[in-house]
């Protein structure tokens, strides 16, 4: 077994709809959108992509990384969220090769704005991530609009390997 070897992780996210709360998802504010409830800005995507990240890197969860109730996290951007999860892998020593985040939900529609997403956490976490998003036909949570979900895949290497970008 080979310490430096790429490694994956996996991450979930689910937060409650909020009507007239400020949307913020994928890094980006949608006007129009309601937002998600939550500790920080209730970004499931870029939540999702933390906990993904952590995964692959064996370094727990956002809950042990910002804990649940921190008050320098409240209303903290999905984004900022993701630049400190760089520092901490970059700490132990791990780059991120790529992370892939698909939203489950009815709104905001991510196509128009995909492109945009995907440079915001690409930039935030210094490397290639995909947006997708997906409906759930009508059914659940996320179906009847209730809240939004999100499922995340980050690979992560050891900084200074030859997979590595830099
Ligand atoms: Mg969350």
């Amino acid at each position: 077994m080979s310490s430096d070897l790429p490694r994956v992780g996996i991450g979930v996210d689910v937060h409650p709809v909020e009507a007239g709360r400020t949307c913020w998802l994928a890094g980006l504010e949608w006007p129009g959108a309601d937002g998600c409830a939550g500790h920080s800005d209730g970004d499931v995507v870029a939540h999702a992509l933390t906990d993904a990240v952590l995964s692959a890197a064996g370094l727990g969860d956002i809950g042990g990384l910002l804990g649940t109730d921190d008050p320098r996290w409240a209303g903290a951007r999905g984004a900022d969220v993701l630049v400190h999860v760089r520092e901490v892998l970059e700490a132990a020593g791990w780059r991120v090769g790529n992370a892939a985040v698909q939203l489950v939900g009815t709104t905001p529609k991510i196509g128009p704005r995909r492109a945009e997403a995907e440079q915001v956490l690409s930039g935030a976490l210094g490397a290639p991530v995909s947006v997708t998003a997906t409906t759930t036909d009508g059914l659940g949570l996320t179906g009847r609009g209730e809240g939004r979900a999100a499922v995340a895949t980050a690979l992560v290497v050891r900084a200074g390997s030859v997979d590595s970008p830099q």
